[in-house]
């Protein structure tokens, strides 16, 4: 771990450890493999690692979020929700609280997806600082991927949709980053002021 992190894991101000870059490595490396037959849902069909490393790429250079297991688990980020990966898999592997930040931001699969929106809005505001950082990176990458380009199958209405959704989990998000928020609220009024 690093030596010193201020309360909120951004400007870190130590050096970081062997273990640290270790971790960060392999979580990507993790990531990599679990995501690698998929696609994102955009026409060129994107190799799906490029989201998990963007969105640890916006905590760093956007967020100036520092913190090993907060950029660990923006890695790993979509692996239990999106592959067979398990929590017990990334305790293993990562150690508790890397799991922890994972486990905060994955969807409940059992729930239908009306209700998974519904409770991604619901639980913003309770899930800790590292799990709100890791939401609103998320969130910040696949609204840009949206306003790039309309995913395969997706008409203008339901990214309008997506935007006003994204838009009411953010609001639970506030009061955790100024630079991530502060991007967010221009990208979704950006788009939702086009007719
Ligand atoms: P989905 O959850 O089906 O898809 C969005 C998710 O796909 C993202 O959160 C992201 O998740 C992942 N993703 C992969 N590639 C891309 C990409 N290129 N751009 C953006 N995201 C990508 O979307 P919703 O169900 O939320 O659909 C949005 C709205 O549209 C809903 O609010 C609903 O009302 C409506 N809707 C309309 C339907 C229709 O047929 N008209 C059907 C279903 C919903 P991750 O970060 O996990 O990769
Ligand atoms: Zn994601």
């Amino acid at each position: 771990m690093a030596t010193a992190t201020n309360s909120h894991a951004n400007e870190t101000t130590a050096a970081y450890t062997a273990n640290d870059i270790s971790l960060i490595v392999r979580a990507a490396d993790f990531a990599a493999r679990k995501h690698k037959d998929q696609r994102r849902k955009d026409h060129q069909q994107t190799p799906y690692i490029n989201h998990p490393l963007g969105v640890a790429r916006i905590l760093t250079e956007e967020g100036n979020i520092f913190d090993p297991a907060t950029i660990a688990a923006a890695l790993l980020h979509d692996t239990v929700e999106d592959t067979k990966t398990t929590f017990d898999e990334l305790t293993e592997h990562f150690g508790p609280e890397v799991m922890a930040i994972v486990e905060e931001v994955t969807d409940d699969k059992r729930a239908t997806k009306a209700a998974r929106k519904q409770a991604q809005i619901d639980n913003a505001p309770h899930k800790s600082h590292k799990a709100k950082l890791v939401k609103m990176a998320d969130k910040l990458y696949n609204l840009r991927d949206l306003e790039r380009a309309t995913p395969l199958g997706w008409d203008r209405h339901r990214v309008r949709e997506y935007f006003k959704w994204a838009q009411q989990v953010v609001a639970g998000l506030t009061g955790t980053n100024d630079a991530l928020e502060q991007t967010l609220k221009e990208i979704i009024e950006r788009n939702l002021a086009k007719k």
